[in-house]
């Protein structure tokens, strides 16, 4: 796969070698055309208007939650909330949870100990407001999911499960199918973080099985500010509005106001109009060169740095040698991860460095932080290579 060309950011002579893919992707021309598209041909507001210009936002807008509905294997576009992405998505969940009293006092909210805290701090906050408890799962000795202590925490208080598909922070793909179908089991939702697989492997919110799965726009082409959250469509249907405002009422007096209907009820306010057709221009995108395409190009690109991580003395790679798609951790007890990641920055390699959002799991790891690199479908080998000699050249520097 050579789809580099398609990336304008790509063509400036400054750009890195650019493996900070999980913290957000560079976006490719369709998407950045489809702004200028809009904005000179289209721009108008949704829903509200008779002219003919707010009918055509309105259609290009509601097009493009049936493309994000298609993208995600839903039912039906009435599932797909737009948001600003996957952290609106899980509070959206846990608040309007709280609000229809689905948690109560003494009551269990379970989740991985390797998720990222914009699925922990809702959780947390739902929970102190009902007296609530938010459980961590445990991971392995192998950094792996804890299936077996999992399903000895499920009972009947455990209310919601909330999981990522892919740790952000170790890259391991957890068993979402599994814990979904034990957690149905006690009766409990589940809550899926498709943050980090919506670029990267193909989803079918049907097939996982769960009950809600948020992701973020930008991790998948599109801008920041954009993601969508699909959820089951009797939940959302029984469950109450959590933002109030225009666009999600049906009537409003000074005695009492209904709400709208599907998916409107949850989207207070004029929406990202441009930003929610431009996702659904990167999910197009992402279609036509096809998943299992880019699943087979990245996994490749991994299991090369991978290796060459390996070699490198000192080097620990979280998770051993698992399988990963998209990214990989590495731990050297000797250096700093903050040293590294200055140093490959001024040769021209752009990685994190850091907790990743993942407090609670390098607590559990007694580390401060990794490097973590991580791919996108237009890294090629040569970035790989790079990203390698320099790594080997700083850790030198720094002993
Ligand atoms: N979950 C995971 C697994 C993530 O990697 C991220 C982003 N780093 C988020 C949630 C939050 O995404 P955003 O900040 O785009 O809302």
């Amino acid at each position: 796969m050579n789809a580099r060309a398609d990336f304008p950011f790509f063509t400036s002579p400054d750009a890195p070698v650019y493996l900070d893919n999980a913290a957000t992707t560079q976006k490719p021309a369709c998407v950045l055309d489809a702004l200028r598209r809009f904005y000179t041909t289209t721009n108008s507001n949704v829903h509200r208007g008779a002219h003919r210009l707010s009918r055509a936002a309105t259609e290009a807008h509601e097009a493009a939650r049936s493309d994000v509905a298609d993208f995600l294997g839903a039912s039906s576009p009435r599932e797909v909330l737009f948001t600003s992405g996957c952290t609106e998505g899980i509070n959206l969940v846990a608040q309007t949870l709280a609000r229809a009293g689905y948690v109560r006092a003494g009551d269990e909210v379970l989740v991985s100990t390797d998720a990222h805290h914009s699925n922990i701090v809702p959780w947390q906050m739902l929970c102190e407001r009902v007296g609530a408890k938010v459980l961590p799962i445990p991971i392995t000795p192998e950094l792996q999911f804890d299936m077996s202590a999992y399903l000895s925490m499920l009972n009947e208080r455990t209310r919601v499960v909330a999981v990522p598909v892919i740790s952000n922070a170790l890259g391991l793909r957890l068993p979402v199918e599994e814990i979904t179908r034990a957690a149905h089991d006690v009766g409990a939702l589940v809550l899926v973080d498709g943050a980090q697989s919506i670029a990267h492997e193909a989803v079918d919110v049907r097939q996982l099985g769960c009950d809600f799965f948020a992701f973020s726009g930008h991790k998948v082409y599109a801008p920041t500010g954009t993601g969508a959250l699909w959820g089951r469509e009797d939940l959302l249907e029984s469950l109450p509005p959590w933002k109030g405002g225009g666009e999600m009422i049906r009537q409003v007096t000074f005695a009492r106001t209904t709400y709208n209907c599907l998916p409107f009820k949850y989207e207070a306010g004029t929406p990202n109009i441009c930003g929610n057709i431009m996702l659904a221009e990167a999910l197009k995108y992402v279609r036509n060169l096809g998943l299992s395409a880019i699943h087979a190009h990245e996994t490749a690109l991994m299991h090369e740095l991978c290796e060459g991580l390996q070699q490198l003395p000192g080097v620990q790679l979280l998770g051993g040698s698992a399988p990963r798609s998209s990214l990989v951790s590495i731990h050297v007890p000797d250096v700093h991860h903050y040293d590294l990641g200055t140093l490959l920055d001024q040769m021209d390699v752009a990685v994190r460095t850091g907790h990743h959002c993942c407090q609670p799991l390098m607590h559990a790891l007694s580390i401060t932080g990794t490097t973590r690199y991580s791919v996108a479908l237009y890294n090629q080998s040569d970035d790989i290579q790079r990203a390698l000699a320099a790594t080997r050249k700083a850790l030198r520097m720094l002993r």
